[in-house]
Formats: structure tokens, sequence, C-alpha cells
């Protein structure tokens, strides 16, 4: 609707009125801090179209104050359903380096790139933001190439080492995983899915992830789907079957995902 009055009324202004940061604010706020929050979001949502172009959609941001000793974000949710967005507790007498130290909001934004498919593909979901949200923090300069790639793999060697499930595919261990509320074993070896991805496409396409979600946030993210269209138009995307295939694979192969090529 905001595209369309866009084109048609103010046709000779700039396109200002496309999909935006829309802010709330649930608490007392001065006006620095505000300042300081939407200064914060409005970089790491930058960072993240960097990466896979503009979403196509505004992007609701809640903004709850909280106080808390365990850091400036404590606590993030993404938000589904007619209206796309984050919901975000955030204590702001931390400094906006220490705002954009944390990765809780890049991890809320990159979930909404890709639809969500409910509780059974919950690790597919939390999968995809955990690999999105330290490329994210490289492009906002916040994390170097090296600082992202140990954390990632400290990460997943970490849920490795935790994982119990040696006997069922991580596809259908991940239900058990969030029961025992392991959440980062979920996280983490779901995160292994699109790390697999990533570098099979760089060897053997000369493509990247972030390359093939630039093409399905233009053409496609607006298309209702389930999962399987989902990995049907990253596999046509990506001129390949990898998505498919590493689901496939991720629903057959009992025991952790392999780790690298
Ligand atoms: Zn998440």
């Amino acid at each position: 609707m905001t595209r369309f009055f866009c084109t048609a009324i103010l046709i000779f202004l700039p396109c200002t009125l496309e999909a935006q940061l829309r802010f709330y604010w649930e608490g007392e706020f001065t006006d620095m801090e505000r300042t300081k929050l939407t200064t914060w979001i409005e970089g790491t949502s930058s960072a993240l179209e960097s990466l896979v172009g503009k979403l196509p959609f505004d992007v609701h941001v809640h903004l709850h104050r909280a106080s808390s000793s365990r850091g400036p974000v404590p606590w993030g949710q993404t938000r589904r359903g007619s209206r796309q967005g984050i919901l975000l507790y955030v204590d702001p007498t931390y400094s906006l380096e220490e705002l954009k130290a944390d990765w809780t909001a890049p991890h809320e934004l990159s979930h909404l790139v890709i639809p969500y498919f409910g509780n059974r593909y919950s690790w597919f979901a939390e999968g995809f933001a955990s690999f999105m949200q330290y490329e994210v923090m490289k492009a906002e300069g916040v994390l170097s190439d090296a600082d992202a790639e140990q954390r990632f793999r400290e990460r997943v060697d970490r849920a490795e080492r935790r994982y119990r499930w040696h006997d069922m595919p991580f596809a259908e261990a991940a239900p058990h995983i969030r029961a025992a509320r392991q959440y980062p074993t979920m996280y983490w070896g779901g995160a292994l899915y699109f790390r697999r991805i990533d570098e099979t496409l760089a060897a053997e396409r000369d493509l990247n992830l972030l390359g093939v979600l630039t093409s399905y946030v233009s053409c496609c993210r607006m298309k209702r789907t389930s999962m399987d269209g989902l990995l049907t138009q990253l596999d046509e995307i990506s001129g390949t079957d990898l998505f498919s295939e590493t689901m496939r694979e991720f629903k057959t192969r009992e025991g952790f995902p392999e780790k690298s090529l």
C-alpha cells in the first residue's frame, strides 16, 4: 500500500514511504535514549540491508525498557503475522558501542529475511538467524572476519559436545533438544545447514548464500509458501538442488550435522 502511494502520489519526490522501520516505545525513555536506540537499530538494519537488500515490508520495532546486569539486551523475540517485527528488552543506559556489540538485534532482524514455518522447523529458523547474526555484525564493522569465525566455531563445537541424540537425524532430534532446553545446541546445529550450503555454493558455483538471499528477498519474499516451497525457490535461484538436498540430509543422516566440507 505504501509503495502504491509512493509511486502514484509522490512521483516527483524521493521514494521515502517504502518499507521502513517503525518504532514503538514501551516504557519511559529520554529523548537522548530514544536517539541512541534509534541510531543503533537503524545501523543494524542497514547492515542487514547491505547483505540481502531491503526487506519489502515495514519492520515494527518494539523496545521495552529493561534494567539488566546481563548485558544491554537481556531478551528479544521476532514478531510474525500481518505485521513483521522485533521485540527487544533493552537497557538504554548501556552505550551505543555496547548495544552494537550485542548479537540479539542482528539475530532477531535476520529472522525476518525468510518466513517462519512453525515449531517443527524452529531449528531451521534459529539456525538461519544464528548464521546471519555474525554476518550482520561483520557488515556493521562490529566483528572482524576472524572474530566472527572464531565465535561461530566455538559455538558449533560446544553444541556438538552437548549433543546427545546420536541415534536420530538432527531435524528429528530438534524437538527433543528443545524440550531439554538445550537451545544453543539446536541453534548452532541448525546454523550448520546454512554454513554447509554457503561453503558449497562458494566452492562449486562461485556464489554464496547472501547472494542467493538477495535474489530471494527481491523476487520472492512476499510470496506465500511452505517450507518445501521455500527450498524450491532457493534451489531455483541458486541453480542447484542444495537447499532441498541438505534438508533431506538433515532429516535422514543420524547424528550431529557435519561441520565442514
Ligand atoms: Zn531466534
